[in-house]
């Protein structure tokens, strides 16, 4: 934790690079993907300080929209798209998942009973061949598709769809490799980007 701290300690020595963000926030993408440490957004895409707005949550699961129960995520994705008016929505699904390891593998998620009814509410069991395959590559890009086909059911996103103003994005990160790939639809295949 200290050097997270000492570094955090230097961050703020540059306020004339941040005075502008006090204007508010204009950021283009809706950037939705798993709490896994290893995922760093910001140092995949190279994005500053206002450039992603970004909903992290175990799997990333996009919980199905229910109006009669309020979701942290569901709020998010509505502010992100009504308010800030996102052009882009990405969900990143990434190699090594924990999350949608253990739904493919069936694992005893007892110890874990909030994550075990997480998962058990909001994520499908994707299509997986190979549930040994320690990446889960193909299990987490199912995942992802199923996802953004979640997301097209919130009534925001899929106002905005019919718009022709907003576009939703597939991607896969390899968190051994640095890769990103993502979902094409004349393929229906992940390729990098
Ligand atoms: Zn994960």
């Amino acid at each position: 934790m200290q050097p997270l701290i000492d570094n955090a300690r230097m961050f703020g020595q540059r306020p004339e690079e941040f005075a502008h963000l006090a204007k508010g926030q204009s950021p283009d993408v809706l950037f939705i993907t798993c709490a896994d440490s290893r995922v760093v957004p910001a140092l995949i895409t190279g994005a500053r300080p206002g450039e992603l707005f970004e909903l992290r949550t175990a799997g990333n699961v996009v919980p199905p929209y229910a109006s009669a129960t309020p979701t942290g995520e569901a709020a998010t994705i509505e502010y992100a798209v009504q308010v800030l008016g996102v052009k882009h929505v990405v969900v990143c699904g990434h190699s090594h998942c924990g999350a949608v390891g253990a739904v493919v593998r069936h694992d005893d998620l007892t110890a874990v009973p909030a994550v075990r009814d997480w998962l058990a509410h909001a994520a499908d069991e994707p299509k997986c061949s190979d549930p040994a395959d320690p990446t889960v590559a193909e299990a987490v890009q199912n995942h992802v598709l199923a996802q953004l086909e979640r997301l097209r059911s919130y009534p925001c996103i899929e106002k905005r769809l019919e718009a022709g103003e907003l576009q939703l994005h597939g991607w896969y990160y390899e968190v051994h490799t640095g890769v990103v790939r993502e979902h094409r639809a004349e393929s229906d295949t992940f390729e990098t980007l």
